[in-house]
C-alpha cells in the first residue's frame, strides 16, 4: 500500500520561493526512486509579499491548515521594506513555532569535501555536529514579539530567561535519542550539555535535568561545556563534538558561528520539531539582494527537506521515507565528493537550477 503524506508548503518571500521549488523537485525524485509513499503539497500563502497585498501575514485558516498537515515546509519569510505597524518584520512563522510548541531546533553543521572550510586544520574535514537549540523558551521567552519584557520607561529593561522542567526534559530526551540515531549511522554517540551553570540558577537547573536524564542512555557519552568555552572549542576543535544541547539564545548564536565554519547560509538546514508536528526550513532569510537572479544556493532548503522526510519516517514508521531522506543526504555528499557542485554562493558558476538538477541527477542514479 502506498502511504500518502500531506505537506503544508509556505514558499514565502524572495529566494524562499526558488529554494522551496528546488526542494520539492528533489523530494519528488527521491520519492519516485524509493517508492512506497507519495507526498501531496498544500500551498499556503504567507509572508511579507502577501502582507503587502492583503494586510494579513498568512492566508485565512493558514495556521490551522499547517496543523492538519503531516509536516510544514517553509522557504523564507520577510522583506526589510515591509513591516507591521510597530516596525518589526513580518514573521507568521514565529507564531507557528509558538502555536505548535516547536521546542527542538535542529541545526546540522557538516563539512563536505571540496566545499568551504574556514579552518586550516585538516581535521576540519571531519566536522559533523548538531546544534540542538531549545526554541520556545530560554531568553527568547522575552523576545519582543511576545511582549513580556519589564520596561520601566526609558530607564530600565529586564528580559527573562525561562527554563521549565517540562520542556527541558523533552529537549534532553530528544538530544539523547538523536545521538543514538546518529550513532547507528556511524556517529560519535555523544551529547554535550552547553550552559552557564556556574553563574545562573536557570542554567544550573538545565544541567540538573540533563544529569537526571543522561543515565537512561548508557550507550551515549556525556559531557559539559560552558557556553563561552564552547564558542572557543567550536573554533579549536569542532570535529570533537556530536550533539550540543542548549538554551535558545545560546543556540541562536552558536549555530551561526558553527555554520560559518562550513560555508555560508546556503548550507544551513534547520528543523523545528514539537510533539505533534515539525517545521522544516533553511536557516537563511529571503536574501532580497539575490532574489530573482537564480543565484541562491538551494542546498540548505534541500537538506531541510531531507530532515523532513527523516522526521516523517520516524513519525509514521514508514522506512521508505527515511530511505528517501538518506538518498538526498548522500546525493549532496556525493555531489561534493565528485566535485560536481559549485554554488555561486562559494564563487562557483552554478545557480539554483543547476545545483538542483545536479542533485536530482545523482538521486536518479
Ligand atoms: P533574516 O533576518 O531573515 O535571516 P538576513 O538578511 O539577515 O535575513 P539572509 O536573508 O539569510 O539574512 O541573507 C544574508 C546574506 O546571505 C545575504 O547577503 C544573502 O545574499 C546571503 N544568502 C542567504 N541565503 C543564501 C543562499 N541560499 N544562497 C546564497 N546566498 C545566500
Amino acid at each position: 500500500m502506498v502511504s500518502k503524506l500531506q505537506i503544508a508548503v509556505i514558499e514565502g518571500d524572495g529566494i524562499g520561493v526558488d529554494v522551496t521549488q528546488a526542494t520539492i523537485a528533489v523530494m519528488e525524485e527521491a520519492t519516485k526512486s524509493v517508492g512506497g509513499f507519495t507526498l501531496s503539497y498544500n500551498a499556503i500563502a504567507a509572508g511579507a509579499g502577501y502582507y503587502r497585498e492583503t494586510g494579513v501575514d498568512i492566508e485565512p485558516g493558514g495556521e490551522d491548515a499547517c496543523g492538519e498537515a503531516d509536516a510544514i515546509l517553509l522557504g523564507a519569510i520577510g522583506l526589510p521594506s515591509v513591516r507591521y505597524d510597530n516596525g518589526t518584520e513580518i514573521s507568521p512563522h514565529l507564531r507557528l513555532r509558538e502555536k505548535f510548541q516547536l521546542y527542538a531546533g535542529i541545526r546540522p553543521v557538516k563539512a563536505y569535501p571540496n566545499s568551504v572550510q574556514k579552518l586550516a586544520d585538516p581535521r576540519a574535514a571531519d566536522i559533523d555536529l548538531i546544534i540542538l537549540r531549545e526554541s520556545t523558551e530560554g531568553l527568547f521567552y522575552s523576545a519582543a514579539v511576545h511582549n513580556r519584557s519589564q520596561i520601566i520607561e526609558d530607564v530600565e529593561v529586564c528580559d527573562t530567561l525561562k527554563i521549565t522542567r517540562a520542556t527541558t526534559e523533552k529537549l534532553h530526551h530528544f538530544a539523547f535519542k538523536l545521538a543514538q540515531k546518529r550513532k547507528q549511522r556511524g556517529g560519535k554517540g555523544q551529547v554535550t550539555c552547553v550552559d552557564k551553570a556556574n553563574v545562573f540558577n536557570s542554567m544550573a537547573f538545565f544541567r540538573k535535568i540533563y544529569d537526571e536524564i543522561a543515565p537512561e542512555y548508557p550507550d551515549i557519552q556525556t559531557g559539559y561545556n560552558y557556553v563561552d568555552a564552547q564558542a572557543l572549542d567550536l573554533i579549536r576543535k569542532p570535529w570533537d563534538f556530536d550533539v550540543l544541547v542548549m538554551e535558545n539564545m545560546f543556540g541562536d548564536i552558536l549555530s551561526d558561528l558553527a555554520g560559518g565554519l562550513v560555508g555560508g547560509m546556503g548550507m544551513a538546514s534547520c528543523a523545528e520539531i514539537g510533539d505533534v508536528i515539525g517545521l522544516f526550513q533553511p536557516a537563511h532569510g529571503s536574501a532580497p539582494d539575490i532574489m530573482g537572479k537564480d543565484a541562491a544556493n538551494p542546498l540548505a532548503a534541500i537538506l531541510s527537506g531531507a530532515l523532513m522526510l527523516d522526521y516523517l519516517g520516524e513519525k509514521t514508521g514508514i522506512q521508505a521515507l527515511s530511505d528517501a531522506a538518506e538518498k538526498i543526504d548522500s546525493a549532496v555528499a556525493t555531489g561534493f565528493a565528485e566535485n560536481q557542485i559549485h554554488p555561486m554562493e562559494f564563487g562557483g558558476n552554478m545557480g539554483t537550477k543547476a545545483v538542483t538538477n545536479t542533485v536530482i541527477d545523482i538521486v536518479r542514479r
